[in-house]
């Protein structure tokens, strides 16, 4: 410790910095080299001394004789993933919740990790949809990277992923996986036969014999009037629930098999597999979950976890809307069913859905993922309203002008008239937005141009302001994160 705090006085007297923030929980030592985070101004970065073979692979500015100052590169991170299995991410199989944190700012996973520690859940901190990282100009690496850096930061040691969220493509899979991603989420909506949905009896006979012999002939043998246990359920297939579910998931299957077949079995190490079928229209009965599973079983295709659309509407960044009893009985369900072929259930656009958390903690007996994203930067925003009121109401109108582009990204249906104008808050009253739905639905969807947005001379209009802010009252979001996501944690009974 004591060469290390040489390090950092004569970095602080070499750059004329007095304002150096260490981060003790990050100090550690391998061999002989002592590390830790520090941050000069908005840059965190991290102190070695010491010597050996740790200390020679971290690139970095020398400062002393064996004292140098690393940046947080990609380079970096992956001498660190090297040294200190802690921050490599990894897997977390069937027998533990887990909540996915999707990060957007790549500022929120130490005010994560301040939550879940010592709770009996594991963090996703990275997780990401190729839809945000596009919105946000981040790439996957980035993603890894600020989660990895962050646990070390926190010198947190119990854990975590990193999911390739919601991804379509088989080369978007294999760049995830071989990026370090822990975690794959296949989102296979576009195979999902949805207009089947509204069709009428006449019309699902018609689009079923179309099928080859072979495949009609498979689906009658195993399932035509054929009843299922599962727990108490008990689950029959008729001639035309089955035709709709072959309609429905049958392309959805068959590319489930081709990517796990590709790409997971083939990763030479332990992932954790989603299926999601929720980014449809249709909604996912108690019998088409069981008929997926079922599918996917007799394919051999191991999962971890499958996402189903539920009933009602998970929009973004506010309490579930919709029938709370009908949601139960039909949870419940998809909960014996997941747990009968030895998967958790995962509950998608999960933040804020306050409503429904002891519900699923109940049905799940505790054993579920849950993804949250965009609720860490509304927190992000609530801070910024807070402590920069002046930088809030640019976000705001901008936000209010560019709302409808946003909406072409996510459907969410807020009552704008319930947003007060802006004109008519004080400043100490800007924050109470946030607790208004319709604004944060705002927010929650112009994050991608409030944060890429430039001005004519192709400076950014925000986004060195919003980071700045953030980081110059880390301890404020930090808190605000805690108190935000340990409220979900409190309601899930953790
Ligand atoms: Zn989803």
């Amino acid at each position: 410790m004591e060469h290390l705090n040489e390090v950092i006085e004569s970095l602080s007297k070499g750059k004329m910095k007095t304002n150096i923030k260490r981060y003790e929980r990050s100090f550690t030592i391998h061999d002989n080299v002592h590390l830790m985070m520090i941050r000069v101004d908005n840059e965190k970065s991290i102190i070695a001394a010491g010597k050996g073979k740790l200390f020679d692979e971290l690139s970095g500015e020398t400062i002393v004789e064996k004292g140098k100052n690393c940046p947080l590169s990609h380079e970096n991170r992956l001498v660190l993933n090297k040294y200190f299995d802690y921050t490599v991410p990894k897997a977390f199989g069937t027998k533990t919740a887990t909540i996915g944190l999707g990060d957007r700012l790549g500022l929120a996973s130490p005010g994560h990790i301040q939550t879940v520690e010592e709770k009996g859940i594991k963090p996703i901190l990275a997780q990401q949809s190729i839809r945000e990282l596009t919105l946000t100009n981040r790439t996957m690496e980035e993603m890894i990277d600020a989660a990895s850096f962050a646990v070390f930061q926190e010198g947190y040691k119990g854990g975590f992923g990193a999911d390739g969220d919601h991804i379509k493509e088989g080369a978007d899979i294999e760049n995830a996986l071989s990026l370090g991603c822990s975690m794959i989420t296949l989102d296979c909506s576009d195979h999902i036969y949805n207009s089947i949905e509204h069709a009428n009896d006449h019309e699902i006979v018609t689009e079923y014999e179309k099928l080859s012999d072979e495949i009609q002939h498979y689906y009658n043998n195993n399932y035509l009037d054929k009843t299922f246990n599962v727990d108490d359920l008990s689950l029959t297939f008729n001639q035309i629930t089955l035709m709709k579910n072959v309609l429905l998931y049958h392309e959805a299957i068959h590319y489930t098999c081709c990517i796990y077949d590709e790409y997971i079995t083939k990763a030479e190490r332990e992932i954790d597999f989603e299926l999601s079928i929720d980014e449809t229209e249709t909604i996912t009965s108690p019998l088409s979950h069981f008929f997926v599973a079922n599918e996917l079983k007799r394919h051999n295709i191991t999962i971890t976890s499958l996402a189903p659309r539920f009933c009602g509407e998970f929009q973004k960044g506010i309490d579930y809307i919709g029938d709370v009893h009908q949601f139960e009985v039909e949870l419940r369900e998809h909960a014996l069913i997941a747990a009968h072929f030895g998967y958790k259930l995962s509950i998608h656009s999960g933040s804020d859905k306050f409503k429904v958390y002891p519900i699923i903690a109940k049905h799940t007996k505790g054993i579920y993922h849950v993804k949250t994203a965009g609720t860490n930067w509304l927190e992000a925003v609530r801070v910024i309203a807070t402590v920069n009121p002046n930088l809030y109401r640019k976000m705001h109108t901008f936000a209010l002008e560019n709302f409808s582009e946003a909406q072409k990204h996510y459907h969410v249906t807020p009552n704008m008239s319930t947003v007060l104008p802006l004109e008519e808050v004080k400043d100490n009253e800007l924050p109470n937005y946030m607790n208004n739905d319709a604004a944060r639905q705002l927010f929650h969807i112009t994050y991608g141009l409030l944060l890429v947005k430039k001005d004519q001379v192709g400076d950014y209009l925000f986004r060195n302001d919003v980071f700045g802010t953030l980081n110059d009252r880390e301890e404020e979001y930090n808190k605000a994160l805690v108190k935000h996501i340990g409220k979900h944690l409190e309601l899930l009974g953790l």
